[in-house]
């Protein structure tokens, strides 16, 4: 899963962008409300983590803004202010969860893997295909039961399509999901790691759509 942070404090971007990438993220960072606005605009990211107080464009005209124009990915807006009016300025312009300043670093994981499991309809932590399960906070994967260890990349690849089981996912839109927007996408080694999945949880879980995609599916009993 990919992740927008939009914090101008350069600590605290750093400390969250190591946390979330401890978590199995992908991370971007923006430090100003324009840059993040842009990234955010046309980058397809899976959840963003936005602060409200923010040089050149605030936080709340950014997500008004990415609002309007039909952008719906999870928004959870930081804010070190904890009076009600702010809140539900963020709530009203179309934030998912919000966190008051300080909080616990952890806390930001949690609430990001719950708000893009809600995104993509799942309700529980923890996701399944058939035999295949995967929990989306402990980054455990098993198959009947038996543990099954991931990569970090690999780990990556088998969330987004078990987040987006049952439909087709094509190589660059995995691509885009799974890095950040300094990697050199390359389909041959996506190729590869997928190739390497097949092998951790059994080739029948994940098709090739010829000229389309991958997608996960449950095999046939
Ligand atoms: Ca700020």
């Amino acid at each position: 899963m990919r992740v927008l942070i939009v914090e101008d404090e350069a600590a605290l971007a750093f400390r969250l962008q190591q946390v979330l990438e401890g978590a199995g993220f992908s991370v971007d960072v923006a430090y100003d409300g324009e840059e993040g606005w842009h990234l955010g605009d046309t980058e397809p990211y899976d959840a963003v983590v936005l602060d409200l107080g923010l040089p050149r464009i605030d936080g709340i005209s950014v997500l008004n803004r990415w609002r309007e124009a039909g952008r719906t990915m999870p928004v959870l807006i930081l804010t070190a202010r904890s009076r009600w009016s702010e809140k539900m300025a963020g709530f009203n312009a179309g934030a998912d969860d919000y966190l008051v300043k300080p909080f616990e670093m952890e806390e930001v994981v949690y609430r990001l893997r719950a708000i893009i499991r809600r995104a993509s309809g799942h309700a529980q932590p923890e996701l399944t295909c058939g035999a295949l399960r995967l929990d989306t906070n402990a980054g455990r994967v098993s198959v009947a039961g038996v543990p099954v260890q991931l990569t970090a990349q690999e780990f990556r690849i088998l969330s987004y399509l078990i987040h987006h089981a049952d439909r087709v996912v094509s190589r660059t839109e995995l691509a885009e999901h799974v890095y950040d927007r300094h990697f050199d996408l390359d389909s041959n080694s996506l190729e590869v790691l997928v190739g390497r999945i097949r092998k951790k949880i059994g080739a029948e879980y994940i098709q090739t759509v010829r000229g389309q995609g991958y997608k996960l599916t449950e095999p046939e009993a």
